[in-house]
C-alpha cells in the first residue's frame, strides 16, 4: 500500500463489542490505531470503525459520553466511517420495526438479526469486486442485520449474500452485515484504509 500508511490514525470506537480484532487488523496494514471513548480521541483520528455488538447498548453509550452529536459532526466534514454489524445498525438512516435510527449517517434501512435464530452465525464466501476481483472474501455474520431498502441512489451496494445487501458505501460512509476483522483477510480493512488516505491526502 502507500507510504502514507504509516501516518494515518484510525480510531475505533470502544464504548461496548469486538474492539480488539479491528485495532490487530488496522496495525497488521501499518497505520496507528486508538480506542475512542471521548470527543478528544476523535478529533485525532483519520478514520473510525464503529465495531459490532449490541447496537442498543453502544447506542446508549452514544448520548451518555455526547459522542453521537460528536461522530455525526466529524462525518458531515467527511471523516470516513466504518460501520461493522451493530455499526452498521447505527449508521443506518432507519431500522426495520424498531426506533428511528442512531447516528442516520447512510441512507439505508435495515433489519436487526435478520438471519433468523437457527442461523444466527454462518460465514459465505462471495467475490467482492471493489475489494478484490480476482479471490472471494469470506464473510462472518453473527447475528447479523441485512440492508432491507436502499434509501438513496448515491448508495453503492459492495455485496449480497442470497439477494440480501449485506456491504454499503455512501460517500464516506462504509457499512458491512460481516465482521472482516473475525477472519485473517486485510482486503477490507485495506479497502476502508484506502478511503481514509485519500481523504486525508487528496
Ligand atoms: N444483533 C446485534 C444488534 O442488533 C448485532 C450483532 C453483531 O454486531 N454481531 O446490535
Amino acid at each position: 500500500m502507500q507510504k502514507e500508511v504509516g501516518s494515518l490514525i484510525i480510531g475505533v470506537l470502544a464504548l461496548q463489542g469486538g474492539v480488539n480484532e479491528h485495532v490487530h487488523h488496522i496495525e497488521s496494514i501499518g497505520c496507528k490505531s486508538i480506542l475512542v471513548k471521548n470527543a478528544l480521541d476523535l478529533s485525532l483520528i483519520d478514520g473510525l470503525i464503529i465495531p459490532g455488538g449490541e447496537s442498543t447498548t453502544i447506542s446508549k453509550l452514544l448520548k451518555l459520553t455526547n459522542l453521537d452529536s460528536e461522530i455525526i459532526q466529524k462525518a458531515k466534514q467527511g471523516l470516513p466511517i466504518w460501520g461493522t454489524c451493530a455499526g452498521m445498525i447505527l449508521l443506518s438512516k432507519e431500522i426495520e420495526n424498531d426506533e428511528n435510527g442512531h447516528l442516520s449517517l447512510i441512507n439505508i434501512r435495515v433489519k436487526r438479526n435478520a438471519y433468523g435464530r437457527q442461523i444466527d452465525s454462518f460465514v459465505a464466501k462471495d467475490i467482492i469486486n471493489s475489494i478484490d476481483s480476482s479471490e472471494e472474501f469470506p464473510m462472518v455474520f453473527i447475528r447479523a442485520p441485512y440492508v432491507s431498502k436502499i434509501l438513496s441512489s448515491q448508495v453503492e451496494i459492495l455485496a449480497s449474500i442470497d439477494n440480501n445487501i449485506v456491504a454499503v458505501r455512501e460517500g464516506n460512509i462504509l457499512a458491512t452485515s460481516f465482521h472482516p476483522e473475525l477472519t485473517s483477510d486485510l482486503r477490507f480493512h485495506k479497502y476502508f484504509i484506502d478511503i481514509c488516505i485519500k481523504n486525508k491526502f487528496n
